[in-house]
């Protein structure tokens, strides 16, 4: 018997309300379907909460993340801001203030391709086929937070300190020994240590660690070199861990080989919250056309299931759900191939009722 959860979701803006409504009703359907209680919120972050409160996490949404056992975020951004890149308050800040605040310092990105989708990656579909990557990417320090950051000699230099302590390294490390040893024990730790202090503590600690995780095999890889084996040869990674910056580009890299950012999920946690959101942002260029792909919000669903709950063959079952509609030729816009037919063409809602169509058919069981 699973127990009642509580959940707070955070549509955000752009397409974030039309992909989180769509992973909801998923939710629903799964807590139906398995027997367990689920209770629902939903809060405001990014413009949203800016033009309702005049701030971008305000203090009753925050509250609410605090006091809910998982958080599912859509995305937040509007392009108002564009305009105007010095605007003192922006939707992004509501992010990471609730990264921050929340203390989610490990943020995991699995990078796993459906066969179905092989050819909708920019790259060659044998070098990406059977790519299974998770990465660990540091998510609350880094040049992104550390301090002194601001302009000097009138505007006309500019700087930010890239910054980790010990502690910081230790406490996403364990997390990606620990993934690593539940994999395939290969861990890839991904850093500047040839050039950067801050990456050569990174690596120092990292080699430490592994004393404690003799089964791991650690290898050590400069980032450019990395960005460069992510194309090359995908495969050779299984666990990567990286700081905040470098995960960054390295991560939106390798979504790329996947093709779709419609598809990948991820996952922030910390020591006592976790929040579970879709790669993409707020996608203005289609919201509210209907036409978004909600996959990677509901793949999400899939890694709370794991990682909150600890229901890895409910998050499995979800991803089996997934793969089926795709192998019965359904397709979001943004993941039709040529040769789709234009009746298997489907909007948010129509794939979302696929899916749920399936979790309703009691002929497809857990494996
Ligand atoms: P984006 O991910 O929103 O969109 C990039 C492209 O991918 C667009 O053409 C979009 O239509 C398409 N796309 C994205 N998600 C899709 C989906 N689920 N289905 C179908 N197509 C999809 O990135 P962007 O255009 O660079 O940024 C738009 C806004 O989102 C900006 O304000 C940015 O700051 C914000 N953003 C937020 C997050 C987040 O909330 N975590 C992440 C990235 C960007």
């Amino acid at each position: 018997m699973i127990p009642a959860k509580t959940i707070t979701i955070l549509p955000g803006d752009g397409i974030g309300a039309e992909v989180t409504h769509a992973a909801r009703q998923v939710l629903e359907a799964i807590a139906n379907r398995f027997g367990f209680k689920l209770k629902t919120q939903t809060a405001l972050i990014g413009h949203e909460a800016i033009v309702a409160t005049g701030k971008p996490l305000p203090e009753e949404t925050l509250a609410a993340c605090k006091a809910a056992d998982a958080v599912l975020l859509g995305a937040v951004g509007h392009p108002m801001y564009d305009l105007d890149p010095s605007a003192k308050i922006r939707p992004e800040q509501g992010l990471l203030a609730l990264r921050q605040d929340l203390g989610l310092y490990a943020n995991l990105r699995p990078i796993q391709l459906f066969d179905e989708l092989l050819d909708a990656s920019h790259i060659k579909a044998e070098t990406v086929k059977g790519v299974d990557i998770l990465f660990f990417r540091e998510l609350t320090g880094d040049v992104y937070f550390g301090q002194p950051r601001e302009r000097r000699d009138n505007g006309n230099t500019a700087l930010d300190t890239m910054i980790y302590s010990r502690y910081e390294v230790e406490r996403i490390a364990h997390k990606a020994f620990v993934a690593a040893q539940q994999r395939s024990g290969r861990l890839c730790s991904v850093d500047k240590a040839n050039v950067l202090e801050s990456s050569r503590l990174w690596r120092e600690t990292v080699q430490q660690l592994a004393k404690q995780y003799p089964d791991v095999q650690v290898t050590h890889m400069y980032v450019d070199n990395a960005a460069m084996q992510l194309i090359k040869n995908p495969r050779q990674f299984d666990v990567v861990l990286t700081g905040n910056m470098f995960g960054d580009i390295l991560t939106d890299l390798a979504s790329e080989l996947s093709g779709s950012l419609g598809m990948l999920p991820s996952a922030s946690i910390g020591d006592q919250h976790s929040l579970y959101e879709p790669i993409h942002g707020s996608a203005p260029d289609i919201a509210g056309l209907g036409v978004a792909n909600p996959m990677a919000t509901i793949l999400s669903i899939a890694l709370m299931l794991e990682i909150s709950w600890q229901q890895a063959d409910i998050g499995q079952y979800i991803r089996q759900v997934v793969d089926l509609v795709l192998k019965e030729g359904y397709r979001t816009r943004d993941i039709a191939e040529s040769h789709t037919p234009p009746h298997k063409i489907l909007g948010t809602t129509a794939i979302t009722e696929r899916i749920i169509d399936k979790i309703e058919q009691p002929a497809l069981t857990l494996i």
